[in-house]
């Protein structure tokens, strides 16, 4: 049975229950439960959950593929609010549709995207909140800019007037403990601020590693499945 045809009531307690799992950690790591955002990652999902989620109070959703995003920010259609976050790996030829769709980029991985962005806007659209997408590992096959190169990505992209950068992203590596692979996290966002002091946010931690994400310092979390229930299978 799709996803969209259960109960509300599961949806809700499933939410309810990493809110509390999200408010324990922010507690024990002595933080401001103000300063931490759950994102929900609804990709695979159909547009109904995003309108079952923004009933319960969620006002920040996220997606990962472009065509998704775009004809379910389509779908869902205009609501007080509700802030779509872009969180996938984005090609330059969709930064337009990506750009009229996203409140937030989490994925700008390269300077040639931050310009495909840039260049997608208008004089009169609103700035775009991007975020850079760091590399967690020594292995440069993955997602995300490494510690050398995040310095000058950041003063490039800085340098764009419609864009404004609020931070990194980061993606843990699967063969590593979530608290190791969010070690780097702390000094990889101080690098970022080093150039734009303001730059504060740390997008990390998914339905497995949002506790440890939480330690190291995230401000976003992008939660999927813990809140969704199972991703249907991609057809
Ligand atoms: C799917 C996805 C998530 C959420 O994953 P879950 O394990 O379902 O919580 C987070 N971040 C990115 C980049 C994703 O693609």
């Amino acid at each position: 049975m799709p996803p969209s045809s259960e109960p509300a009531e599961a949806l809700a307690a499933r939410l309810a229950s990493v809110d509390a799992r999200i408010a324990e950690a922010t507690a024990a790591a002595g933080r401001d439960p103000s300063d931490v955002t759950r994102i929900v990652v609804t990709k695979f999902h159909p547009a109904a959950l995003v309108e079952g989620l923004y009933a319960l109070g969620v006002r920040d959703v996220g997606e990962n593929r472009q065509q998704e995003f775009s004809a379910k920010v389509d779908a869902v259609g205009p609501r007080e609010g509700l802030r779509w976050h872009f969180i996938g790996q984005a090609q330059t030829n969709k930064a337009r549709a990506i750009r009229s769709a996203a409140s937030v980029v989490h994925s700008v991985d390269r300077a040639r995207l931050a310009d495909a962005l840039e260049a997608a806007g208008s004089p009169d659209s609103p700035i775009l909140d991007v975020l850079l997408q760091v590399n967690l590992t020594d292995d440069p096959g993955r997602g995300g800019t490494t510690g050398d190169d995040l310095e000058s990505l950041a003063a490039h992209v800085a340098g764009l007037p419609t864009l404004r950068v609020r931070g990194i992203m980061a993606v843990a590596a699967l063969d590593v403990p979530p608290a190791r692979a969010f070690e780097r996290l702390p000094e990889l966002s101080a690098t970022v601020r080093r150039v734009i002091p303001e730059a504060s946010w740390i997008s990390a931690g998914m339905t497995a590693d949002f506790a440890e994400a939480i330690a190291a310092g995230a401000t976003h979390l992008r939660i999927g499945s813990a809140i969704t229930g199972p991703r249907p299978e991609r057809g």
